[in-house]
């Protein structure tokens, strides 16, 4: 007799606490005030509150595993014993080699960080070398299992699958394609199957969402070939094949076809997967888990709408489960203790632990009819319209998204600013201090008043002014003090956004934001940077940077209203940009950066899609850049990714200088810029500022020579992968001077 499914699931939960407890506990872990025993206990009792809040929410069908101290991919890495030799060989503790793959340990640097498909949480990237033994350790996910055993509560054990575990990895030096070692990481799984089944385990999901993007058809029959193997041992758990984030096209029969018991399949970003599996006949034995509940944007489910969905599915297959479209790891935990949101707003919203209940409603519905369920919302207040920015977008041309000719524009920079070459920045930010971080919450609490506030993050501007000026670096930057988050800071100026209070989704290791909700017509009330720039600029001669978040970093790092096209909605955000772009030249600021490091994160999965998307984006940019004279220096970075498939539109955002993150993936995107005649200025990143040991000399002066043999000295830059926030000021002086050194040795030679 098999263990049926459960009418009601969730592909994954938030797993940082209500408060950040986890953040707190893993940054107590590192900095050395709390023991190995102290952050067990913490992450023990998070997990047992995520598994009583699903049960208690009569959730039937509750993951596990779904916890980690960095992240579920290096997690998976570990479970199949990936685990690069640089890290083993320091005689770490298990727990410390985790967190050296994660930071790096002595020299060794950290494994590669970047996006997880198109959202904005970042895992770390497998490293698959050719000599490398995979070796089952599931202790992870048996130890998780047999704790919610313990509570009274059944779980699915999850793990990333094994075909999408090497589409995500990467070769290490001189190997070959990790995908070629599906074979024997296939026995893993294999083997991990039998000792999830010995230990009682009845479900186990495996996450194959990298089939969401355009796959080969070798890359689908693997995956197919795959799962024959694992639903054919004689011990294993029933399994469930989870996918998310989009359309599985045809690698859709393919899982339909192998012997698995159910799939999970995304119908809100995936709307064609309805089609397919309809095209695919009477599902015999089969559970569809129906993604319904959207697990990527916090508002609240139209029930009716996702219980007809629901219906078209129970035609199709002998039992359907709901669950969310993806892990609800990418919203904030709880709604109910937001106290501040405009309660026409928080009426539209649902954060995970409503998306819950949303599930369990739906699944009571696709049992018991819709009878039960609320009405649709009505739609959204016209007080949320903004006519005069309608206006404005109605009017616009394509001369207002076109700057002059980019040989002009650096002939009339360059006689403004007179730089060297090789010219050393920063990225923006400088360390947030403790002290900064305190005068923020005194501000709050409201212990410390606005003028006292700003009389603080003065005196840390001019800090960080006169720091840069003894490094002597070239172009100065204000250091961002003010700013909490990049993109928060705007929302919070801008109509048309709300801000929660304890809305914190992770995005990386311990690192949680806090994204801002665009719900209305975006305009800006006043400039906002105005000050803190003009300020900096008056304490020095050398150029200062004005900064902005760009257009597609705020739409892809906020939750989005979904009542119109994105497009729309960034070219509003555009126009408030370019009102303060021209509002910063005319205070003096002569370079403006404005960041876009999420542009590659929101691009389509598949490459069908991904032509519009570029087109409104550089689109948004340029109409946020193309207000100010050709004397005035435009900068853009990115961050985070590969820029392979973005790398033309790079080029069309027509910034006068790109900064890129480079040093973790070696200056390769040097090359893919060369390659399609990229000609203006480019700071690849010579510092891997999300790891915090400082670089030797010579490896920067190394990877100054390697980007100099790929772009002429006169256009190429010298900073840091990205903004230095999270760093502290010891490792930042440090490094800076390494750069600026790195630079003057390598403009002598
Ligand atoms: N200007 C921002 C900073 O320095 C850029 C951060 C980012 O790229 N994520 O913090
Ligand atoms: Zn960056």
């Amino acid at each position: 007799m098999t263990t049926p499914f459960g009418q009601s699931t969730v592909l994954g939960y938030p797993r940082i606490g209500a408060n950040r407890e986890l953040k707190k506990a893993v940054e107590a872990y590192w900095a050395g005030t709390i023991d190995t025993p102290e952050l067990e206990t913490t992450a023990a009792g998070l997990r047992a509150e995520v598994w009583q809040a699903l049960r208690n929410a009569r959730l039937d069908a509750i993951p596990s595993n779904t916890f980690s101290y960095y992240d579920h991919v290096l997690d998976t890495a570990v479970a199949v014993g990936a685990i690069p030799d640089r890290f083993e060989r320091h005689g770490l503790s298990e727990l410390d080699t985790y967190f050296a793959m994660a930071r790096g340990v002595d020299a060794e640097p950290a494994l590669e960080l970047t996006k997880w498909f198109d959202t904005n949480y970042h895992y770390l990237v497998p490293e698959i070398a050719d000599d490398l033994t995979f070796r089952a350790q599931p202790d992870k996910a048996l130890r998780e299992f047999a704790e919610a055993t313990a509570l009274g509560i059944t779980t699915r054990p999850v793990l990333v699958g094994p075909a999408t575990f090497l589409l995500l990895a990467k070769p290490s030096e001189s190997s070959g394609r990790p995908f070629d070692r599906l074979g024997d990481l296939t026995d893993i799984y294999a083997d991990i199957l039998g000792r999830l089944a010995d230990a009682g385990v009845e479900w186990v999901q495996l996450d194959e969402p990298a089939y969401v993007n355009d796959r080969s058809a070798e890359e689908i029959d693997a995956l197919r070939a795959v799962y024959h193997r694992l639903a054919g041992l004689e011990r294993r758990p029933q399994i469930f094949v989870a996918t998310y984030f989009g359309e599985l096209g045809d690698a859709l029969p393919a899982l339909l076809d192998s012997p698995i018991e159910a799939l999970g399949v995304d119908l809100v970003a995936g709307e064609g997967n309805l089609a397919r599996l309809a095209a695919a006949g009477p599902l015999r034995g089969k559970t569809i888990v129906a993604g319904l509940v959207d697990g990527h944007n916090i508002w609240r489910t139209d029930l009716r709408a996702a219980a007809a969905t629901g219906a078209t599915v129970t035609g199709l297959a002998d039992h359907v489960a709901v669950s969310t479209s993806c892990s609800l790891l990418h919203v904030p935990v709880d709604l109910s203790v937001e106290k501040c949101l405009d309660p026409e707003l928080y009426a539209r919203l649902a954060f995970a632990r409503q998306k819950v209940d949303e599930v369990v409603l739906l699944g009571k519905a696709l049992r018991d009819g819709t009878a039960h369920l609320p009405e649709p919302l009505p739609p959204a207040p016209a007080a949320w319209r903004n006519a005069s920015v309608r206006d404005r977008l109605a009017a616009l041309s394509p001369a207002d998204r076109q700057r002059g000719a980019y040989a002009e524009r650096a002939a009339a920079q360059q006689a403004r600013l007179a730089l060297p070459d090789l010219p050393t920045t920063t990225i923006g930010s400088f360390p947030q201090t403790a002290e900064l971080r305190k005068a923020r919450a005194e501000l709050r609490a409201g212990t410390l008043d606005q003028a006292g506030y700003a009389a603080r993050m003065r005196a840390e501007v001019e800090h960080v002014i006169r720091l840069q000026e003894a490094l002597g670096l070239d172009v100065l930057v204000h250091g961002e003090p003010e700013r909490n988050d990049m993109v928060q800071y705007f929302g919070d100026q801008f109509d048309g956004f709300a801000t929660t209070e304890l809305g914190w989704v992770q995005s990386y290791g311990s690192r949680c934001v806090r994204p801002p909700i665009i719900y209305g017509d975006v305009a800006r009330k006043a400039a906002m940077t105005v000050e803190w720039s003009a300020y900096a600029q008056s304490l020095t001669p050398r150029p200062v940077k004005g900064m902005l978040t760009g257009p597609v970093t705020i739409l892809a790092w906020s939750f989005v209203r979904n009542d119109q096209p994105r497009a729309d909605t960034a070219d509003q955000v555009a126009l408030a940009l370019r009102d303060e772009t021209v509002d910063l030249e005319t205070a003096g600021i002569r370079v403006i950066q404005v960041d876009e490091p999420a542009l590659r994160e929101t691009l389509p999965l598949r490459k069908a899609d991904q032509k519009a998307y570029l087109d409104w984006a550089v689109g948004a940019f340029r109409l946020a850049t193309s207000g100010v004279a050709d004397d005035t220096q435009i900068h853009t970075h990115l961050c985070y990714s590969e820029f392979g498939e973005v790398i033309t539109a790079i080029d069309a955002l027509d910034a006068d200088v790109t900064s890129i993150e480079a040093s973790r993936s070696k200056m390769e995107v040097l090359d893919d810029l060369a390659a399609i005649g990229y000609s203006r200025g480019v700071g690849p990143g010579v510092w891997d500022i999300h790891s915090p040991r400082v670089p030797s000399h010579d490896e920067v002066v190394g990877a100054l020579r390697r980007a100099v043999a790929a772009v002429p000295a006169q256009r190429l830059w010298v900073n840091p992968d990205c903004g230095l926030k999270t760093r502290g000021y010891p490792e930042v002086e440090a490094s800076l001077k390494r750069l600026v050194a790195a630079a003057s040795v390598v403009r002598g030679s």
